[in-house]
Parts: C-alpha cells; structure tokens; sequence
C-alpha cells in the first residue's frame, strides 16, 4: 500500500551513500565517487593526466634557450644553462671581466 513511498526512502538514501556526483576532469564524463573530492572517473583517466603532466613537465624542464647564443637545446642535467661547454665559459669570462671593470 506505501510501496511507492517505501521504496523513493530507499532510494534516496541509497544514493547519498552510493557517492558523489562529480565530472571526470580528464574525459569531462559525469560519474559517481565514493569521495567528494575525487576527480578522475576511473584509474585510467588518473593514470593518463599523469602521465601528461610529466610529459609537460620533462618538456618544460628539458628544452632551454641558451643565454648566451640564443639556441634551444635539450638540458643533459637539469640545472644546465648553456647549450654547451662552450658557452657557459664564454660566459663565466664575459662575468668576470664585467665584475673586474665595474668599480
Ligand atoms: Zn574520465
Ligand atoms: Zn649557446
């Protein structure tokens, strides 16, 4: 007789523990998490802005321009400023005689 009413109870409280709807900021596709704060609609998505934002991030942090000559280069070290031997020493002498004739 109060089968309809029994069961929208059911399926409302149903739903508030089944989880969150949220948006995948990856495929952009609606899903329910078990976290409000979840942000991936499934480990694939996960795994794939990861593996984005390092790719961004070796590439960043890869490719240089050379202060000296003006060259892009792919850095060998990560703290690696010149395009070559060549033009980090040009420019340790540029530096020195700068600092030699400034008073
Ligand atoms: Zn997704
Ligand atoms: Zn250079």
């Amino acid at each position: 007789m109060t089968a309809n009413w029994d069961m929208s109870q059911f399926v409302d409280s149903h739903s508030r523990t089944a989880g969150h709807q949220r948006t995948c900021t990856v495929c952009g596709r609606g899903f329910l998490a078990a976290r409000p704060q979840a942000l991936y609609c499934s480990s694939r998505c996960k795994q794939a802005i990861l593996l984005r934002r390092r790719h961004e991030a070796g590439r960043l942090h890869r490719h240089r321009r050379c202060p000296r000559c003006g060259d892009v280069f792919v850095a060998r070290r990560s703290d690696g400023v010149f395009c070559s031997n060549a033009c980090r020493q040009a420019m340790h002498r540029k530096r020195m005689v700068r600092e030699r004739v400034l008073p």
